[in-house]
């Protein structure tokens, strides 16, 4: 199953045309999509966009761009939300640490995540990360609090080093525009050197456009291109590529199928 594995469809950006947004997605055969959400603003509207279509799955957390200070008071809600089990759910997140564009202080971001991961390790779900200049803090909470379900560092980009830490504590990369940006050479080459078993594709739409797609709306069909830019990198047929990508879609989000 061929997905973009991270997508704000929800978003404003897409109220004008969200359904042939999907059309376009699905003629590029990326069949779905997860769609994360941002904190408690959105949970009920991206609960019922995936219950009323057939291939969207959500995942239900707090971003740490969008916390605020009473986002630890909030997570009692997520848990009552997480604990239902409802159907499409696939995962906590998006949650994660953000060193530059967050309101709270690192501290409190550190612990807001923890209760996250916490509550994915209660629920067995995976965890949708957004991770950034913050990774040395990222690896130190997964130390402390071991993912039974694993989890992604969406957006991944960082060096083979940085990388290698991740993989080796279980987590996924998620991949996406970074890597059609010639002038990201090291996050090309730390994705090239993972195995492709532990990879999945998105597109952070409608945010990070591709290269040759600045200032444009991202959009879920989109992630096939970067399956094209992935496929060259690699040197490997787009179609096998396409194919364990599925299969590591498929493997993580457990509830997809
Ligand atoms: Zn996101």
């Amino acid at each position: 199953m061929l997905i973009d594995s991270h997508c704000h469809l929800d978003f404003p950006d897409f109220d004008q045309d969200r359904e042939q947004v999907l059309n376009c997605a699905r003629m590029s055969d990326i069949q779905g999509a997860i769609i994360p959400s941002i904190g408690p603003e959105n949970w009920q509207r991206v609960i019922q966009l995936c219950q009323a279509h057939h291939q969207l799955w959500f995942a239900l957390g707090i971003h740490p761009c969008f916390a605020t200070k009473e986002s630890l008071a909030q997570l009692e809600e997520l848990e009552k939300l997480l604990s239902g089990l409802p159907s499409k759910l696939v995962a906590v997140g998006e949650c994660g640490l953000d060193g530059v564009n967050s309101p709270l202080p690192m501290p409190e971001q550190i612990q807001l995540c923890l209760e996250q991961m916490r509550l994915a390790n209660r629920f067995d779900l995976p965890v949708l990360f957004h991770i950034r200049k913050a990774h040395h803090h990222l690896l130190a909470l997964l130390d402390r609090e071991p993912l039974k379900a694993g989890g992604v560092v969406h957006g991944f980009s960082g060096s083979t080093q940085v990388a290698s830490e991740y993989l080796r504590r279980g987590l996924y990369l998620g991949v996406g525009g970074v890597i059609t940006y010639p002038r990201a050479s090291k996050t090309r080459t730390a994705v090239s050197s993972a195995p492709l078993e532990r990879l999945l594709l998105e597109t952070d739409s409608p945010d990070m456009p591709l290269n040759g797609h600045q200032g444009q709306r991202n959009e879920p069909q989109r992630a096939a291109l970067v399956l094209q830019e992935l496929s060259q990198l690699l040197d490997l047929p787009y179609s096998s590529v396409a194919q364990v990508l599925s299969q590591n879609h498929i493997r993580l989000f457990k509830r997809l199928s």
